[in-house]
């Protein structure tokens, strides 16, 4: 179900989303897209530009500066015409032109290889090679039109591009809050994934929503009367059904059986302030007998990703059950964008601003997850600040390494340990036999060949390496052999070998 955007669509939701937005720019920008990709045709069969007019209009939905929406027109220019970054900084400045070149940049991250440190590694590098985080809702924005066009792929592309999304970009969007987004990225792979349960979760969900459907929107109704008796004057009641993998995740937990999950049509009340909250939370148990233990206070105790809401769960006049889920304006924008919600149609939208939030976002995010048990293994460190001009690079096993830039594989070996610099005979590179002089890229797959009886390292790597410590330990590797050659010389000829 294709619904391409246009640009008139694209403009029409600026104009009246955004205050004063700077039209001129979006269609300077939409022009310079549509001639970049004109005649290019997508494998869905439709032509290229309806892929950046997705991808725009979605980083306009999500209520960004209007120069990632702009960047969002242009993201694949680069890579589909003879446009370079420096053209693109002249006609659009700075700002665009450094957004455009950074998303380029995480193309080229390398394809999932399935293991479990693996995929966590790259969520890692991927977070630090975005290090201004409006790249990661545009690579969000463009995944998500990607997976609704994946249909197009063939079918070993889908299954690729359906697993990096579910196991890469969804769990980020977990940690950045953005459940929205998560959830379509979960949903949008699960279709491809594991076509079978998926059907089989939809037929159950299909049937459960049209059962209860006709119940819920009398409790809604009720709701609503309910409220409208109180001094509340500004809210919104409706029916919220949950998402596929994610009934999909929950049963897997509740034995497979879908009477135990009570969540799967919600009704969700949104007011203005706390207090509301609470009252409405008071309102809803007066008329309606609570579960016991169901009750959840995420205001006064938020989940660890800032998730904030009143949950409860009552009998309904029929009996059967409903979850209601309260929450403020600000808590819904924030649960359905995340860091995202932060600067929804907000003017000072300026990259400082953000990257300093997002730094401090990315600090609690990490705190919050060191404290949680799971989550230690995989996370040591997220040492975002210092990943800056450097680049990743990975062991056979998928482990990460992190190097300066213009790093070569003597950098990567003594990174590893400094008898595997110091027994380094030569490097394969992605597969393949390369110089120990070359310059590595981030993303690269390196493993050192080494050979036991190697005396120690070249000095002439002292010419190209590039970390201090590569080159400390060549220079203490040639004191030393200098120092036991003398040793040796000064040494009795027949020594008394000692054990
Ligand atoms: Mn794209």
């Amino acid at each position: 179900m294709d619904q391409s955007r246009t640009y008139e669509d694209l403009e029409s939701f600026v104009s009246s989303h955004y205050q004063n937005p700077d039209l001129a720019l979006l269609r300077k920008a939409y022009s310079y897209a549509e001639i970049a990709h004109a005649k290019v045709v997508r494998l869905t069969g439709q032509p290229y530009i309806t892929h950046p007019l997705a991808v725009s209009y979605r980083l306009a939905e999500m209520g960004l500066h209007l120069n990632v929406v702009a960047a969002g027109l242009l993201h694949d220019v680069v890579e589909d015409s003879g446009t370079s970054i420096e053209d693109l900084r002249k006609d659009f400045g700075d700002d665009i032109a450094s957004l455009v070149e950074s998303v380029t940049k995480l193309k080229h991250t390398p394809h999932y290889r399935g293991e479990e440190r693996y995929a966590e590694n790259m969520r890692k590098m991927f977070l630090a090679m975005a290090s201004d985080v409006r790249v990661v809702f545009m690579k969000f924005a463009d995944r998500l039109h990607n997976l609704e066009t994946l249909y197009g792929q063939p079918k070993h592309k889908q299954i690729r591009i359906a697993r990096e999304s579910l196991e890469i970009y969804a769990p980020i969007a977990g940690r950045l809050g953005m459940s929205e987004i998560k959830g379509e990225l979960e949903d949008g792979s699960f279709a491809y994934l594991i076509p079978k349960e998926f059907e089989r979760i939809k037929e159950i969900m299909d049937v459960k929503v049209r059962e209860r459907g006709a119940q819920v929107s009398r409790i809604i109704d009720q709701t609503e009367k309910l409220i409208a008796q109180s001094r509340i004057l500004n809210f919104q009641v409706y029916g919220r059904v949950k998402r596929l993998y994610s009934l999909y995740k929950k049963m897997q937990r509740y034995g497979d059986d879908i009477e135990k999950i009570y969540d799967l049509v919600a009704v969700r009340v949104i007011v203005s302030d706390v207090e509301e909250c609470y009252a409405i939370l008071g309102m809803i148990h007066q008329r309606w007998r609570p579960l016991p233990g169901r009750i959840k206070d995420y205001i006064a105790q938020p989940k660890p990703n800032g998730y904030q809401s009143l949950h409860t769960t009552i009998f309904a006049d029929d009996k059967t059950i409903v979850e209601f889920q309260i929450r403020t304006r600000e808590m819904h924008e924030l649960a359905e964008y995340g860091i995202a919600a932060h600067w929804r149609y907000k003017e000072d939208g300026s990259r400082d601003v953000q990257n300093m939030r997002w730094m401090e976002e990315l600090v609690l995010i990490q705190k919050e997850l060191e404290s949680k048990k799971d989550f230690l293994e995989q996370l040591e460190t997220m040492k975002i600040d210092i990943f800056k001009d450097r680049i990743f690079i990975f062991t056979p096993k998928g482990d990460v390494i992190d190097l300066p830039e213009g790093a070569t594989p003597i950098d990567f070996a003594y990174a590893i340990h400094s008898e595997i610099g110091n027994k380094c005979t030569s490097a394969k590179v992605n597969d393949v036999i390369r110089n120990l002089d070359i310059t590595l890229h981030s993303g690269d797959i390196v493993d050192i060949i080494t050979d036991k009886n190697r005396r120690g390292p070249n000095q002439d790597w002292l010419k190209f390496v590039k970390t201090r410590h590569a080159k400390n330990k060549i220079r203490d590797a040639s004191r030393s052999s200098v120092r036991s050659w003398l040793t040796g010389m000064l040494k009795p000829k027949e020594g008394i070998k000692k054990k």
